[in-house]
């Protein structure tokens, strides 16, 4: 197997325990990316470890959420280092106990107002928050509508839920989505369309705009997943939804914490009403909050955004940047436009040749295999972070040319790479 997806998905049909987990030891045994680790907290120049034979190599890394780099501003980590003072480490408990602090309840009245909501339910990571609220709007005679590329988070949110049927529309297919809005439309009592502003593995944008104004025709509640916008859209890192002025339209917002916003933890947004019946889901009510030094995180990188508009334009600039030098030299980009660039490699040893030379060359990346995605859509996947040098960003796509071009990924006609 090329990849431990592909391994995955060939042990769903093996019963017996002992040869699904010896499988995947012997996996995670060889040397791959899979036993790689870093020596410091991320920053864009790095030692990775090799877990297998502890060879330490500087690499450029294209494998970090934190898009603003704010988990390395100083600002923000010396309020960390105040508020670990101040309010100690751990919670100690769930929030609807007493895990709650000020900070806490600082954060969730900062995100309604930046969002443009009336409140906002904070949960201890963004996984969660799609499950707790995902599960807990969804009733037995409701149906979900999600787009096909949704996060795992969301997925598994929907079949927690006890909705009576969920169905997926083609990604980014309004005309598909409108076409299960008609076809399903008056046999349920809601109706609930789940899509991301941006998608983590292509770097699409949703078109949210048209998928909003089927709500003149059709009756739904829309839910946007705002991970991999909220921090870098809107002047003041306010969303996708704020940017495009659609936030009114959009009637839950929820985002993680642990990508702009360099933390952990998520936040659902939405009227008070319906924050106040999330804080009866499972995970709200049972899971330890995020710590007060997280918290702390999170209010600081929300300031630092909110003071330093600099800091979104320059990472739109250095996407762009990027994305018209991989252009220039023909790789094809698919539909993306986020800071998240995929580079599509049909053939996947290709794919993981080139993972694994770039690597050797001092630049560290993810590959997304199948079943992540779709069999030949196999991809790297590089995310642009607001402190990449020019440098960086230059010998990253020199490297990946000259690569690409050895492994005949380029200049092949019946290649996805190139366009
Ligand atoms: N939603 C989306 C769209 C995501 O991409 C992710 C994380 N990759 C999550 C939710 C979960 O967030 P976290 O990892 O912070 O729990």
């Amino acid at each position: 197997f090329v990849s431990i997806g592909e391994l995955l998905a060939h042990l769903k049909e093996v019963n017996d325990l002992e040869e699904r987990a010896q499988s995947l030891q012997d996996f995670v045994d060889k040397d791959n990316e899979y036993g790689r680790y870093l020596e410091n907290g991320p920053a864009t120049l790095m030692n990775v470890v090799s877990e297998h034979t502890g060879e330490k190599r500087e690499c450029i890394l294209w494998n970090v959420n934190h898009y603003l780099s704010l988990n390395r501003n100083s600002n923000v980590i010396e309020k960390a280092s105040h508020a670990l003072r101040q309010f100690g480490t751990g919670c100690g408990t769930a929030a609807s106990s007493c895990g709650m602090t000020s900070l806490h309840k600082e954060i969730e009245q900062k995100l309604s107002k930046s969002v443009g909501k009336e409140s906002a339910v904070l949960f201890p990571t963004g996984f969660t928050t799609n499950l707790g609220a995902i599960s807990c709007l969804a009733g037995n005679k409701d149906l979900i509508i999600f787009d096909r590329e949704c996060h795992s988070s969301i997925i598994n949110g929907i079949r927690l839920s006890k909705a009576k049927k969920w169905i997926s529309f083609k990604h980014n297919d309004v005309a598909d989505l409108k076409a299960k809005l008609q076809r399903f439309g008056d046999a349920f009592e809601n109706i609930f369309v789940i899509v991301e502003s941006a998608y983590s593995l292509s770097g699409d944008l949703a078109p949210l705009k048209e998928i909003t104004s089927l709500k003149k025709t059709h009756k739904f509640y829309l839910y946007v997943d705002e991970a991999h916008t909220f921090g870098i859209y809107g002047d003041k890192g306010q969303g996708y939804c704020y940017e495009l002025g659609i936030s009114d339209q959009v009637d839950f917002i929820i985002s993680t914490l642990s990508k702009a916003t360099a933390s952990v933890g998520g936040f659902f947004a939405a009227d008070q009403k319906y924050c106040s019946l999330i804080r009866f889901s499972d995970p709200y009510l049972f899971q330890a909050c995020l710590t007060p030094a997280d918290a702390a995180v999170v209010l600081a990188a929300l300031e630092e955004i909110e003071n330093n508009p600099s800091f979104i334009r320059r990472l739109h600039d250095k996407n762009k940047y990027m994305r018209g030098l991989l252009t220039s030299k023909g790789f094809n980009l698919g539909n993306s436009k986020s800071p998240i660039i995929p580079i599509f490699i049909e053939d996947h040893h290709k794919l993981k040749l080139v993972v694994n030379e770039l690597y050797l060359q001092g630049i560290y990346s993810t590959p997304i295999y199948y079943p992540a995605v779709k069999m030949n859509q196999g991809r790297i996947r590089l995310i642009v972070n607001y402190a990449h040098t020019k440098e960086q960003i230059d010998y990253t796509v020199q490297v990946l040319e000259d690569i690409c071009r050895k492994h005949q990924v380029i200049g092949n006609k019946d290649s996805d790479l190139f366009v």
